[in-house]
């Protein structure tokens, strides 16, 4: 069983904030890193008790999360810039894909420092199913026949994973503080305003991860069809709102492909924003 092990830092448990903890140089960055990758490895801890024996761990965060010092040997590590297309990492040889560290969609109530790509995104749509980081990368891999097995991140994400992928394993290591959609927001304010958040401890959250993850693995070992798989079908049309942000106005963007949803979301507008 090989599985693609998506990480970003936002969703692990012990990441206070934006500007301490997830961006380089902050006071708190690499403890952040530590963090993250700590839960990496019981994920991967989990899976293999399950049955999975190959991993690829991806670090999806925009400035770098995993320290892959750290990160636990049985695992390759994938850190980009990545040659033409972002989702260029998915190819037919995987099992399954999960998440570790990932954060809600852009406007989530609840959702600690929900966002979609940046901050700057109001609602991100394929064919007219609003999706984040996470819902992208799932519908990817079901173009592909591979199915979500897993996720941990805060409470909203876990429900917005199992809103879109039914009977997927998820553990919620933290939970928003903060109502509302944010939408009036413009993407400075919005970065600000869904910092807080209760939140376990690092260590339960690891014991919860890797059981969880060996869950997850049993599972799909017994039956993979028990994981929904997010099919879209052709023509992939996608709908980005972006909120205002600073000087720039609020506007649509608006993209299709005739066959290719991997084409569409790992194309360049996506990441000039990830
Ligand atoms: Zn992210």
């Amino acid at each position: 069983m090989k599985l693609l092990v998506m990480t970003d830092m936002e969703g692990s448990a012990g990441m206070i904030n934006h500007d301490d903890w997830v961006v380089p140089g902050s006071r708190y960055y690499e403890e952040g890193k530590k963090l993250l990758t700590l839960e990496t490895n019981a994920a991967i801890e989990g899976f293999a008790a399950g049955g999975a024996t190959e991993f690829l761990v991806v670090d999806g965060h925009g400035y770098g999360g995993i320290n892959h010092l750290l990160l636990d040997p049985r695992a390759q590590f994938m850190r980009g810039p990545y040659h033409g297309n972002y989702y260029s990492m998915l190819d037919a040889s995987f099992d399954a894909i999960a998440w570790v560290g990932q954060h809600a969609k852009a406007g989530t109530p609840f959702a600690q420092m929900a966002h979609t790509g940046w901050f700057n995104v109001i609602d991100y749509r394929m064919n007219g199913v609003s999706v984040g980081e996470f819902g992208q990368l799932a519908m990817c891999g079901a173009f592909l026949g591979i199915r979500s097995i897993f996720g941990a991140g805060d409470e909203a994400f876990a429900k917005e994973a199992s809103a879109l992928i039914e009977g997927i394993e998820t553990v919620a290591v933290k939970r928003g503080l903060m109502p509302g959609s944010g939408d009036e927001f413009g993407t400075e304010g919005y970065k600000e305003r869904n910092n807080g958040a209760i939140h376990l401890h690092p260590e339960l959250a690891r014991t919860r991860i890797r059981e969880g993850a060996e869950r997850a693995a049993r599972r799909f070992a017994e039956n993979r069809e028990q994981f929904a798989l997010l099919r879209v079908e052709a023509p992939f049309r996608r709908e980005i709102r972006y909120r205002s942000d600073g000087t720039k106005a609020a506007y649509t963007h608006r993209d299709e492909h005739p066959d290719s949803i991997i084409r569409l979301l790992g194309g360049k507008s996506l990441n000039a924003d990830s």
